[in-house]
């Protein structure tokens, strides 16, 4: 197999803060004991990837790196520590590229809390290249035969949104409100709800959106360009007794609606925060939280359990994220596009070309 592999590679290196991201040729690298190297296929374009790339959250990040953390691809070779991994095995590269498995946090399956994790394409290399080592025990098993372009963004969307609806706690016949509904992480987050048995009220913008997000499966969208009041509109959507709904997951890039969803959020609800808009801040008030029992709480990621869950309700057929294939060396243009908020859906990388 090893006679196959190439001695180097292309990929989408991230050398200058803000960009462009160079489109070049690097040495394959050589998995370490505990990794297996991918022969990656394709890999999905993150707003993360932009962080990255912008070098703009306060988290310190390698220089140079190869970016990305949606990858699906073919293992092709292992280190000597590796088990339950073969040749020729499915796999998908994540953000959380590895942890320590031994800390208290790792012990308790809260893996993206461990002080010593790697994240994919920002302190390890990641999957926009053609061969990545990544850590084994990490590694998302997908099953043979999984369409790999498919797969790639349910790898850090589908995980994200699909752990945030476990964090909340809402149960099959409760009502979910999705804040962003109509975006990438919003159009995945519906159709997750959807395939646990809850009732989606969708929130965003524009008529466009609303159509979309109903095609998905939401049962009402409020749209806040032209609601009059948010808050009456989302209880009045949330069944009979119009008390709101059980959860509220916030996918916004903005701001505002992180205020706004402690208001309608049913008493002894759960708002979820996932999307992190830049400096933003959670305010509420207190009388509020303590009368109506009120949890605000934050959503990172997901375990290796959570991974395989969310890949599972793929395989089965109930999830279809929206992407387009373009070219590994047409990633710059498409964190053009996502500069300008041009994107719908997903751009997933043909690494062949
Ligand atoms: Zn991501
Ligand atoms: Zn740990």
């Amino acid at each position: 197999m090893a006679d196959q592999i190439p001695r180097e590679q292309w990929a989408a290196v991230i050398e200058k803060d803000g960009g462009p991201i160079s489109y070049k040729k690097i040495p394959v690298p050589k998995p370490g004991h505990d990794q297996v190297l991918v022969n990656v296929k394709y890999s999905g374009v993150c707003h993360t990837d932009l962080h990255a790339l912008n070098n703009d959250w306060p988290l310190a990040r390698k220089t140079p790196v190869v970016g990305g953390h949606e990858g699906a691809g073919v293992v092709v070779a292992k280190g000597e520590l590796v088990t339950g991994l073969e040749i020729g095995d499915l796999v998908g590269i994540k953000w959380l590229n590895s942890s320590c498995l031994s800390c208290t946090f790792c012990m308790q399956s809260d893996e993206s809390l461990c002080q010593a994790a790697e994240l994919s394409g920002y302190t390890v290399d990641g999957s926009f290249q053609q061969y990545t080592a990544t850590n084994a025990a990490h590694a998302a098993r997908i099953p043979p035969g999984a369409d790999l372009a498919a797969v790639a963004p349910i790898l850090c969307a589908g995980l994200t949104v699909y752990k945030g609806l476990k964090e909340s706690h809402a149960r099959p016949g409760q009502f979910v409100a999705i804040v962003g509904a109509g975006g990438g992480l919003g159009s995945l987050a519906i159709q997750y709800a959807r395939a646990m048995g809850l009732h989606v009220i969708a929130i965003d913008g524009g008529k466009e959106k609303g159509e979309a997000c109903v095609k998905l499966g939401a049962e009402a969208y409020v749209d806040f360009t032209t609601s009059k009041s948010i808050v009456d509109d989302v209880k009045a959507a949330s069944g009979s007794d119009g008390l709101g709904p059980h959860a509220v997951l916030l996918l916004a890039p903005q701001e505002r609606p992180f205020q706004q969803a402690t208001g309608y959020v049913r008493s002894k609800g759960t708002v979820v925060c996932i999307g992190m808009p830049a400096g933003a801040r959670v305010s509420m008030p207190v009388f509020d939280t303590v009368v109506r029992m009120i949890q605000v709480k934050g959503s990172y990621v997901g375990n290796r359990q959570d991974t395989q869950e969310a890949i599972d309700f793929f395989t089965r057929g109930l999830i279809h994220a929206p992407y387009k294939v373009v070219g590994l060396s047409e990633v710059q243009s498409v964190f053009d596009m996502m500069k300008e908020n041009k994107i719908v859906g997903r751009y997933v990388l043909d690494m062949s070309r």
